[in-house]
């Protein structure tokens, strides 16, 4: 099960042997049986198929080196597998989005403290700069000259900035059907898209075929065989919600679910601060977001069930269209080991939160901010999330790359002149 790269990288050594390519991180380590192996590009235990995860041993990071570091996901470098000097390389720098207080929402949803996290000021507009920006010093590590993905649109676009800005060759795979503007987006930086005629799950079936034949030497596909360090770029999102709320910790955090990767990398980066003594230990709950037309992990939580059903999707939730998500069974056990949930919308109601988000913030959230907030919204009416807590809202990714879904257009059409103004009755 063991792959490596054409030129495997002399810096990988033994289990517990740390790597300046690699700054802290020491080992990658099964999340089912522990076993421990050396960092390389590798994804799933040869004992017992589980995913592989980054081990650390962190030392020197404390809030002045973070606040001293670089205006992006780099003041973490201490904390993720990264050299020292990763600033210094090509890459887009993603990160330090704003976190913005939600008044107007919250008034209008009867919370008390409500704030938004906006990727989708990103370099290409969704939280994905970030998960890839670790993936490519991986990559670049390992010696591989090709960056690729299996994308549900938003990676594709993030995995083509940042080969072009590194000077990597990307060939990136996408299923049909995707929105025009993540097709766009990810064609514009110069490297291959291709299109699979088949759903994401499909997409990354194929992928991991290509990994495994010749055709595939050199090629670091970021969620597949780079997936361990990949996933670590989603704990940025822990750290910066911590340091912009002036090192606390919110009660509770509303997060989307694709695969499950970020929300189960959330709660290991606010798990790390709390271990690290960045931030005072208190208890948080994650609750989980998906749309119904591709709910798999809600239907399992709803049922008590600790394994999911694969589903075909069916939502204008793009971004979230993942019918078999490898992380559900992490997902299922966080929401209920926090106190949490993980519950789903109908696109009705994604589309009225992103309506509702813009109207009362001026933020225009993409389909999977819409979720987000839909469900933050569903919740409450149920009683399950609690209005006076202090509530971290995640959206993920840019409203202008999924126009189609939002039916918005102009208050009217009239002739050049003050006339026809007065004449439609626009004045108020
Ligand atoms: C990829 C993505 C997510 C979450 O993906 P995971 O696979 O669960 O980590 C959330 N929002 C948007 C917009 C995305 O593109
Ligand atoms: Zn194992």
């Amino acid at each position: 099960m063991a792959i490596t790269a054409t030129h495997s990288a002399a810096e990988t050594g033994t289990p517990g042997s740390a790597s300046p390519s690699f700054g802290p991180a020491v080992a990658l380590s099964c999340r089912e049986c522990g076993e421990r192996y050396p960092l390389g590009p590798v994804f799933a235990c040869e004992q017992c198929f589980g995913p592989l995860e980054v081990a650390y041993e962190f030392s020197g990071v404390t809030r002045e080196s973070i606040a001293a570091g670089p205006r992006s996901i780099w003041r973490y470098a201490g904390l993720l597998p990264v050299p020292a000097d990763v600033a210094a390389k090509p890459n887009l720098a993603p990160g330090l989005t704003k976190l913005v207080r939600a008044d107007n929402l919250a008034r209008e949803l009867g919370m008390r403290a409500l704030h938004v996290k906006d990727d989708s000021g990103n370099p290409t507009h969704s939280f994905k700069d970030r998960v890839v920006a670790i993936a490519l010093e991986a990559a670049r590590t390992f010696g591989f000259t090709t960056l690729s993905c299996s994308s549900t649109g938003n990676l594709a676009g993030a995995v083509g900035a940042a080969a072009a800005r590194a000077g990597l060759r990307a060939c990136v795979f996408i299923p049909t059907g995707l929105e025009p503007g993540k097709v766009v987006m990810a064609a514009v930086y110069g490297g291959q898209l291709i299109a699979i005629d088949g759903s994401y799950d499909d997409v990354n079936r194929f992928c991991s075929e290509l990994i495994g034949d010749p055709a595939g030497e050199g090629w670091g596909f970021v969620n597949v065989n780079l997936r361990p360090y990949y996933a670590e770029g989603s704990k940025t999102l822990a750290y910066e919600i911590a340091e912009q709320l002036d090192w606390r910790l919110p009660d509770q955090l509303v997060i989307p679910i694709a695969s499950g990767s970020q929300l189960t990398k959330v709660d290991k980066g606010l798990r790390e601060l709390i271990a690290l003594g960045l931030v005072e230990e208190k208890p948080y709950k994650i609750f989980g977001a998906q749309a119904t037309g591709c709910s798999p992990v809600a239907t399992a939580y709803k049922a008590g069930r600790e394994v999911i059903q694969p589903v075909k999707p069916d939502t204008i939730a793009k971004s979230l269209a993942i019918g078999n998500p490898a992380d559900a069974p992490y997902v299922l056990d966080i929401a209920r080991r926090t106190g949490g949930a993980v519950e789903d919308v109908s696109d009705p109601e994604i589309v009225d939160a992103i309506k509702l988000l813009a109207r009362t913030e001026g933020i225009f959230a993409e389909t999977a901010g819409g979720v987000t907030l839909g469900v933050l919204r569903k919740l409450l009416a149920a009683g399950t999330l609690d209005p006076d807590a202090e509530t971290v809202v995640l959206n993920t990714g840019d409203g202008l790359k999924t126009l189609d879904a939002v039916g918005a257009g102009v208050t009217a059409t009239i002739k050049p002149s003050l006339d026809a103004f007065l004449e439609a009755g626009l004045v108020r």
